[in-house]
């Protein structure tokens, strides 16, 4: 077996690993650390955490900087906070011995003035996350025009949360990067395209098995209808009640509005979406993080980055417009070794989407039926019960009153008092549920919806179901039957389709069901909407301001 000596580290590396136990390189280490003491040579391993892959780039990084001169030398950039502490405390390990070398953390959620003046004091190594990154960068409090060596650790992270443009932009910063070193557990397409990009020839390395997809997360869908979305939600966190859980949406307007909606309804969520302050949007982080609240529902964009541990749920509300955006979402759960749940609210319609996001998950999607009141029911009543029968109660806090309990109840059976504690519990959900409706929408609908011509969709909506978005026209199953609209704004008015989408369903207050093809050029746009809502929409933008200019938008083959 090859030691660390012969594997080229320099003797006071040697020493520090000695002094940590550390007998042979790890395999990933032996494989990694001779190419990495070249300097200049790309660099791809394919390694679990758990390996040895922080020593196998930390021992060249330390070896190879120059600790004489003051500036950062080496970025090694990493997804979430406890990673990046977690290496630089290790990194401290290894250069125990050369005293000269300083490193530093930088991430989100503490105090950037530190970091900036940590920053000036003369650090070689800089471990970071790349929002933080990204913010030093652009207050142009870090120097990296002399970063030879950049790390990616946990890539394939790294892009799951969302950072691959921040990844991009921090390669692209880096003119005199020598030497790109990428770690990541897994494979996908993503990272293969960072590294034909930002690589030159670069020797890759496996060790262990490669997962290509999360094992980790089981993806469920459930097929309802446009006007049942809503309530299908509901019925999902209900029949789950030990969830811990994301919802992502695609637009701000429905974060709020379901947040909203269901708060007064009684659940404890709250919305994360552009329009929050950086105050607003730590406060809703803090509570989500102590689990005061229960859930959290976000757009794509807000929850870019955000990292919280033991996400047991990941709800599509709708699934996203962008179907790679899929693994970003489902990647809040099923974290370090956990197991998690992803479930996606689809409209038959979606069925086609579905399976091209299987595709790309490389994971089997299971069809799952929406459960009926009475499981729901069930659920909570056992849960509830579990609660009961858990209940910390060693304390003895309760023993002085257990005299005048024995008094009071003297006349009570114990089956009872049970059925009592569960009447007090369950009688808002018995009331609720005890005409719910059936929410799956089953094949023998689709079939006979299908034959009906311009088949609007029809709900089954019973005597006790609730409605969502009262008062709002919404046309799931339009079956081709769209008005073209123009509308004089484009991209010169810097829209994206998506924000532009934003915008116009925002406005007009109509869903996204209702909208056909998009065709957007610079100046002007047209979209296709439901014959049904294009009126709607017309009432509500034309005429209308935007950036001070007059929005027109009418029947495009009306002109
Ligand atoms: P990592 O994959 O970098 O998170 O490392 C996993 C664990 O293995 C850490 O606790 C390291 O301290 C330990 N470790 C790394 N390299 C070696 C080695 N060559 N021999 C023994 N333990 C090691």
């Amino acid at each position: 077996m090859i030691t660390f000596e012969e594997i080229g580290i320099e003797e006071r590396l040697v020493k520090a690993v000695a002094d940590l136990g550390y007998v042979n390189p790890t395999a990933i280490q032996e494989k990694a650390i001779p190419v990495l003491l070249s300097g200049t040579k790309d660099f791809i391993g394919l390694a679990q955490t758990g390996t040895g892959k922080t020593a196998a780039f930390g021992l060249p990084l330390l070896h190879l900087i120059d600790a004489a001169a003051r500036h950062p030398q080496a970025l090694v950039v990493c997804p979430t906070r406890e990673l990046c502490l977690q290496i630089v405390s290790e990194l401290e390990l290894f250069k125990k011995y050369m005293t000269s070398v300083h490193v530093l953390a930088v991430y989100g959620g503490s105090s950037i003035g530190m970091q900036i003046r940590d920053l000036k004091r003369g650090v070689q190594i800089v471990v970071a996350t790349p929002g933080r990154l990204i913010d030093l960068i652009e207050r142009k409090a870090i120097n990296l025009e002399q970063i030879e060596y950049v790390v990616l650790d946990e890539a394939d992270e790294m892009l799951n949360m969302g950072f691959q443009d921040d990844i991009e932009f921090i390669l692209k910063n880096t003119p005199k990067r020598e030497s790109t070193w990428l770690f990541s557990a897994t494979m996908p397409p993503e990272i293969r395209r960072v590294s034909k990009r930002y690589m030159k020839d670069p020797v890759e390395v496996t060790v262990g098995q490669v997962n290509t997809a999360n094992k980790n997360i089981d993806h469920q869908y459930y097929i309802t209808s446009a006007q049942h979305r809503y309530e299908t939600l509901k019925r999902l966190i209900d029949f789950n009640p030990g969830m811990y859980g994301i919802i992502f949406t695609r637009t701000k307007a429905d974060a709020q509005e379901i947040a909203e909606k269901l708060t007064r309804e009684g659940y404890d969520i709250d919305a994360l979406h552009g329009d929050l302050t950086q105050a607003q949007r730590d406060k809703v982080m803090g509570d989500f993080r102590e689990r005061t609240l229960q859930l959290l529902i976000a757009t794509d964009v807000a929850a870019r980055g955000i990292d919280v541990k033991d996400i047991t749920h990941v709800i599509n509300f709708e699934l996203p417009d962008d179907i790679e955006v899929y693994t970003h979402r489902s990647g809040r759960t099923g974290r370090a070794g956990n197991t998690g749940i992803c479930m996606s609210i689809v409209h038959s319609r979606e069925i086609g989407r579905l399976r091209q996001i299987e595709r790309i998950v490389k994971a089997p999607f299971h069809k799952l039926e929406i459960p009926a009141g009475k499981d729901v029911c069930r659920k909570q009543f056992f849960h509830f019960m579990d609660r009961l029968l858990q209940a910390d109660i060693s304390h003895g806090f309760y023993e002085s009153y257990l005299p005048m309990l024995e008094e009071k109840f003297a006349e009570v059976s114990k089956e009872e008092v049970l059925k009592r504690m569960a009447a007090l519990e369950f009688d808002r959900f018995l009331k609720y549920y005890e005409n719910a409706e059936d929410l799956n929408v089953r094949e023998r609908q689709r079939e006979v919806r299908e034959r009906v011509p311009g088949g609007r969709e029809y709900g089954n909506r019973g005597a006790g179901g609730r409605e969502y978005g009262r008062g709002r026209e919404q046309y799931g199953n339009n079956g081709g039957d769209y008005t073209r609209l123009f509308v004089n704004l484009g991209t010169k008015d810097g829209f994206y389709k998506a924000s532009f989408l934003q915008f116009i369903l925002d406005m007009s207050e109509l869903r996204k069901d209702v909208l056909g093809r998009i065709d957007m050029k610079e100046m002007n746009s047209w979209i296709e909407v439901d014959r049904h809502a294009a009126n709607q929409m017309i009432r509500a933008i034309d005429g209308k301001k935007y950036k001070g200019r007059n929005i027109r938008m009418n029947d495009a083959n009306s002109r």
